[in-house]
């Protein structure tokens, strides 16, 4: 049984751009999935569909059994709970340590503001910590992410969504503001604890070559349509 099912996802923003013009697949746990495709493709729009950041104008997203576009309220918050979301811009919270940031999780600022910090348990602080070890980050854990480089504040990203401990991470464009070496590092994070933990991952990437390197899958789509999904030896270079 298909851990997440997206089924004829059509969306249409309100000025009129058709972003995604029937898209379905499956994804199983444990597949390491690159969506590639050029700009405007509709990647990015595919995976905040999934997660309902944006909601697509027709078609079905179903997550372990239970559909995503009919859920709402405290129902749609538990199953996005279970979904990590990495963003292209970090989406860290500069004015608190990398340590909060992790904690905080898909709680949101108004969480922060209104004093959840100071509940949350050891036992949630010590994973949060072995995760940024994982990552490299043992000496950042007390500072601002403000001080943090753009890659390590990715990794702090990577830890963020890992701190959920989804069945599924979606990444959009994880890599696309760092440099190779940054890149190589996010990845590498990202892949690592996916495959040791049976996650699947869903993520949005520019380049070929990284995709091929990483994915057991890739889903390539041009004009918010699939064009290949497949192996990633089966890709052919005309894609
Ligand atoms: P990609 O991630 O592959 O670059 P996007 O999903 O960001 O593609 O964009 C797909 C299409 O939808 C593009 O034509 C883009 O301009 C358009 N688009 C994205 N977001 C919006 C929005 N909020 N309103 C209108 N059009 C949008
Ligand atoms: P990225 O590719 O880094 O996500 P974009 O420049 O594609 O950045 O989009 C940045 C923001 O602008 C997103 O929230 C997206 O939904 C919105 N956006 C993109 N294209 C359009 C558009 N044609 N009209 C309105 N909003 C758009």
């Amino acid at each position: 049984k298909p851990l997440l099912q997206v089924q004829q996802l059509e969306m249409e923003y309100a000025d009129g751009t058709k972003a995604l013009r029937g898209i379905s697949f499956d994804v199983h746990k444990g597949e390491f999935i690159a969506v590639i495709g050029p700009s405007g493709a509709g990647k990015s729009t595919l995976l905040r569909s999934i997660n309902r950041l944006v909601t697509p104008t027709s078609g079905d997203i179903v997550y372990e059994g239970e559909s995503l576009m009919t859920a709402k309220g405290t129902g749609l918050r538990k199953l996005r709970s279970n979904i990590g979301m990495i963003f292209q811009h970090y989406n860290v919270v500069d004015r608190l340590s990398v340590l909060e940031n992790v904690l905080h999780g898909n709680l949101g600022r108004m969480s922060i503001m209104s004093g959840l910090f100071n509940r949350y348990s050891e036992a949630q602080k010590e994973m949060a910590i072995h995760l940024l070890k994982k990552v490299g980050l043992e000496n950042e854990i007390r500072k601002r992410v403000d001080e943090l480089s753009g890659g390590q504040r990715q990794r702090v990203g990577v830890c963020r969504a890992l701190a959920q401990n989804p069945a599924l991470i979606l990444a959009d464009e994880p890599i696309a503001s760092l440099d190779p070496k940054s890149s190589a590092i996010v990845m590498e994070s990202i892949y690592e604890n996916c495959l040791e933990q049976g996650i699947a991952c869903l993520v949005n990437l520019h380049q070929v070559d990284v995709a091929k390197k990483y994915a057991t899958r890739i889903i390539a789509i041009q004009k918010g349509q699939i064009l290949f999904d497949g192996k990633p030896e089966d890709l052919t270079d005309e894609l």
